[in-house]
């Protein structure tokens, strides 16, 4: 098992070198360390090694992992979120990557005792097997959230497909991207989207060469092999 903070010096070299060929700043990205596989201590490391953000993608062990480690972290949830789990994680979470439907919205607004920092999740490669909007739907659903005054949409997330050709990846994260400048075309006052969460273990230098400004990395990064 290699240590959270070698993998994380190799990341970080990836990720300036990415922001070297596009003439961006390696500050404007931020790691989030996916614990989700992980236990507790794995979590606790990677705070260690100096990384500040987590993410999970289920309720249970987000508070179970949020048991032991109780300052510090900054808290993701990146997981398809059950409208009725939203009373459970709601104040235990800083930042949705998952929101994709109206019911959600309504939810996270009806529960919300402070601002609820979302992305809103694009299913820019139309998969079957994956969650999120349509692009073409994405414009009229965050006009659509204009009412949730508790809600923000600071950020677009997406998946790019699992796949060797990297064509396919790239396509992907610049279809988020164009459509992020679409958004803030509106200047929404409810939706700044500024961010972009996209990249995770196999993909991430691609996604911060095409703008990401949060990568999810899981396994590269605390995987356990
Ligand atoms: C698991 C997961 C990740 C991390 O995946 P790795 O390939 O292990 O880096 C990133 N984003 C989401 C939404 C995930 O579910």
């Amino acid at each position: 098992m290699t240590l959270i903070i070698d993998n994380l010096k190799d990341i970080q070299l990836n990720i300036n070198a990415a922001c070297e060929k596009v003439g961006r700043d390696p500050k404007e990205v931020q790691i989030i360390a996916v614990t989700k596989q992980v236990p507790t201590e794995r979590a606790e490391e990677a705070l260690a090694a100096g990384l500040i953000h987590l993410g999970e993608n289920r309720p249970e062990p987000l508070l179970e992992k949020q048991q032991h480690i109780t300052n510090g972290a900054v808290w993701h949830y990146i997981g398809t979120l059950q409208t009725r789990k939203v009373r459970k994680v709601i104040d235990h979470v800083d930042y949705i990557h998952s929101l994709d439907r109206l019911s959600l919205a309504e939810e996270l607004d009806k529960r919300a005792t402070k601002k609820i920092q979302c992305f809103v999740q694009v299913n820019v490669s139309e998969e079957d097997s994956k969650h999120g909007l349509k692009v073409e739907e994405v414009l009229p659903f965050i006009k659509s959230l204009t009412p949730y005054s508790n809600l923000s949409v600071i950020g677009l997330m997406t998946m790019a497909p699992n796949t060797e050709d990297e064509s396919i990846i790239r396509q992907t994260f610049k279809g988020l991207k164009q459509l992020q400048q679409q958004i803030i075309n509106q200047q929404y006052e409810h939706a700044p989207c500024t961010e972009l969460s996209m990249g995770m273990s196999h993909d991430y230098a691609i996604a911060v060469e095409e703008g990401a400004t949060f990568v999810r990395i899981g396994t590269a990064l605390v995987g356990l092999d």
